[in-house]
């Protein structure tokens, strides 16, 4: 790979790096090849060398850094696990990855006051266990749990499969500790579950991409770890039969843990792949995951089983026991990584249309990529309406790109209509960014950048994205 630089590079000054050497030491501070490589991308397939890479260690070192990077005038991209869809952590090529992944320390579990304390570079899958081992429950489960963190899920605002009945991120970070662009260090919420005081900070610090402040400290709320889990699924013949059986459980008084929908498409990559067999006249299946006591369970699979099948189900399934359960889930785990082998340069999208527009919303897909030459696979989380729609194409053909990429305007245009969002729980980033404006209108975006200008007024703080 050629190496190109940005020039007049501030943060390449022997003055520069002696500084930032002075806060992290010399084994945490890296500008070789390989670091600049190995952090210039996320899971967007996009990439730009940053100009160095630094690993603190403390709260104190990121508000000294952060300092520095105020005084000499040099952009800094925080950034967790790297395995965020919209780009948020790729680097500027005159900037200084902050890498957040040796913040690994969960403070406290407090199961009395139902909460924990946790640095931002703790895998989202580890805090899921060292809860859980205590009876305790934190709920967010984004798909990508065994490799993410949460101070990214925090930036990102997460959501996950059990969004459905759990909520996102945001529903369970009572309070945070952040630095600012400028150094100093805020504490924003407390640790109760109310709080009345002033504008919400953190609240506006979730979900704000790394673009406002680091975060280094982060109290989650806890809740107590249900007893049981119970997996049912259900073949339809089409998607719209499936869209509507969503609604129907949910108006039927059920909330399921998660609804998971995969269209014609998804199924058809799967069964190709050997992941599953599919029975012939499959074009969607939902798989839905319950949670609570055993005996409740007992009676609601059931019932919903029933309920589906007046819906259109044409073969309902529920899972005898935890291992069929998981063979169940491993096929739906299995469809990403399956995807993105096959199709390398899909342009994924993630967005979220009200429940009763969600087969409005595959139909239209299908129409647009349809009349532009375009394939398209899709599968999500359909409890929340959020559906992954994936286009496929022949990323060495210049047309096919042109194609897709003007689909993807076309189909964000008509999720707009339907009173949707152009993203359910990846972030603006730098991928959505041309098409933010589509959603938030003027006063909301004059605001907006008043914010960005309010916290980070010399924009040092992961330039370039989220605003137009
Ligand atoms: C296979 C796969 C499945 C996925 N499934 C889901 C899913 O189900 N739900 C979902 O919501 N997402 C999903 N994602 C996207 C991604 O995992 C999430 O956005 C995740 O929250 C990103 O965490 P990260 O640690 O990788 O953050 P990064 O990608 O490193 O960063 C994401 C953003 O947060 C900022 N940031 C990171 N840490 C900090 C910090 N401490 N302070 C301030 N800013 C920070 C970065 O600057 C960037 O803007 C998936 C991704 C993959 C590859």
């Amino acid at each position: 790979m050629d190496l190109i630089f940005g020039k007049d590079v501030k943060l390449r000054e022997d003055r520069v790096l002696k500084r930032l050497e002075g806060i992290v030491s010399r084994d945490n501070l890296f500008t070789d090849a390989e670091h600049l490589v190995s952090y210039s991308y996320d899971a967007l397939n996009r990439e730009t060398l940053p100009a160095a890479v630094a690993f603190p260690r403390s709260a104190l070192e990121v508000s000294e850094i952060l300092q520095v990077a105020s005084e000499e005038g040099f952009p800094v991209i925080p950034r967790g696990a790297g395995s965020g869809r919209a780009g948020g952590s790729i680097p500027v090529p005159e900037g200084l990855v902050l890498s957040l992944e040796r913040l690994t320390t969960i403070h406290n579990i407090d199961g009395d006051n139902l909460l924990a304390e946790t640095d931002p570079g703790v895998v989202t899958g580890v805090l899921h266990q060292r809860v859980q081992a205590e009876k305790l429950f934190y709920p967010p489960d984004p798909a990508s749990q065994s490799f993410c963190t949460i101070g990214g899920n925090v930036s990102t605002n997460a959501g996950g499969l059990r969004t459905v009945k759990y909520g996102v991120t945001r529903d369970y970070i009572l309070a945070l500790e952040a630095v600012l662009p400028d150094g100093r260090i805020l504490h924003a919420g407390r640790k109760t579950r109310k709080s009345v005081v002033g504008y919400d900070l953190v609240r506006l610090l979730v979900g704000s991409e790394g673009t406002l402040a680091v975060v280094t400290r982060i109290t989650v709320k806890l809740i107590p770890l249900p007893e049981g889990r119970k997996t049912l699924l259900a073949y339809f013949p089409d998607v719209s039969r499936a869209g509507n059986a969503v609604r129907t459980v949910l108006r039927k008084g059920f909330l399921p843990a998660t609804m998971e929908f995969l269209d014609g498409g998804s199924l058809r990559v799967l069964r190709d792949a050997g992941k599953i067999t599919l029975p012939e006249k499959a074009g969607a299946l939902i798989l839905i995951e319950d949670d609570g006591y055993p005996e409740a369970l007992e009676r609601a699979m059931p019932r919903m089983k029933e309920i589906l099948g007046e819906a259109g189900a044409f073969e309902v399934l529920i899972a005898e026991d935890q291992k069929a359960a998981d063979n169940l889930w491993g096929a739906r785990r299995a469809l990403s990584p399956t995807l993105a082998k096959l199709y390398p340069q899909r342009i994924s999208e993630d967005v979220a249309v009200p429940l009763d527009r969600i087969a409005d919303l595959l139909r239209a897909t299908e129409e647009i990529c349809r009349g532009r030459g375009v394939g398209n696979a899709n599968f999500g989380h359909a409890g929340d309406g959020n559906i992954h729609l994936n286009l496929l194409f022949d990323a060495q053909n210049h047309q096919q790109v042109e194609s897709a990429e003007a689909a993807v305007g076309e189909i964000l245009r008509a999720v707009v209509g339907m009173g949707g969002t152009i993203s359910g729980e990846h972030g603006i980033g730098l991928a959505k960014r041309p098409y933010l404006s589509l959603e938030v209108l003027e006063p909301a975006l004059g605001l907006m950048k008043r914010i960005k200008q309010a916290f980070d007024p010399k924009g040092i703080l992961n330039p370039g994205k989220i605003l137009p």
